[in-house]
């Protein structure tokens, strides 16, 4: 599951450049041209970091900032906010309002890159990391392989992200509805079934029938990878 970003810019050659920049390192983008429609956007999926333009139609990049911060669940979410040049005294405001960051146009992609994997290697390290290691599994996202004890374990495409985003948040628990919108995506309907269906087959590439296993069925709430493998 790559990391995503919401990239709210209205004008629209910029935000194809950030889009085209962003897609390229890899992350999951999504664009939008105002105010109203990044809040939305944050409600529907929380992003990991939003790229926020200060002049908007409409409400303002510092007012979506703010309203952010104040929100309890939005308040921890990174934020580069994306100034004209003039606005010093606006730049001030933007930290102080709470944006982790900003960059004064016309600038670098290239340095905003780097920024925001700056930022987002501090604030979500494991939505980062070319490997991620539960238990005795080690995924490795760059060769797209996952390995458990050296064994090479083989996986279809829906089991291989599913795994991916469990072991993003070990031990949290993760409800079918919460694993169908982040591994199938919002726009697919599948049944909820689906999700036992693919939680078996990846259980079964894991443990061949025999070995411990990781995945936990929380009755009545989802399922969870587990750090501590339980005793048998
Ligand atoms: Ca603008």
């Amino acid at each position: 599951m790559n990391a995503k970003v919401l990239v709210v810019e209205d004008e629209e050659p910029l935000a194809l450049l950030l889009r085209y920049n962003l897609e390229s390192e890899g992350f999951a983008v999504d664009v939008v041209q105002n105010g109203e429609e990044a809040q939305l956007a944050v409600e529907e999926g929380q992003p990991d970091l939003i790229v926020l333009d200060w002049m908007l139609p409409g409400i303002s990049g510092l007012e979506v900032c703010r309203q952010l911060r104040s929100g309890r669940g939005t308040r921890n979410i990174p934020i580069i906010m994306l100034t004209a040049r003039g606005e010093e005294t606006d730049r001030v405001r933007g930290l102080a309002t709470g944006a982790d960051d900003y960059m004064v146009k016309p600038f670098s992609v290239p340095e905003l890159m780097a920024r925001i994997k700056a930022i987002m290697r501090r604030a979500s390290p494991e939505r980062l990391a070319d490997k991620l290691s539960v238990a005795e599994i080690v995924l490795d996202r760059s060769a797209h392989r996952v390995v458990r004890n050296g064994r090479e374990v083989r996986l279809g495409p829906t089991e291989y992200r599913l795994l991916e985003f469990l072991m993003q948040s070990p031990g949290r628990v993760f409800s079918r509805a919460q694993l169908l919108d982040s591994v199938w995506g919002r726009d697919i309907y599948v049944d909820e079934r689906t999700v036992d269906v693919h939680v078996g087959r990846l259980r079964k590439a894991i443990t061949r029938g025999r070995e411990q296993d990781p995945i936990r069925t929380v009755r009545g709430a989802g399922y969870s990878i587990d750090d501590a493998l339980a005793m048998a």
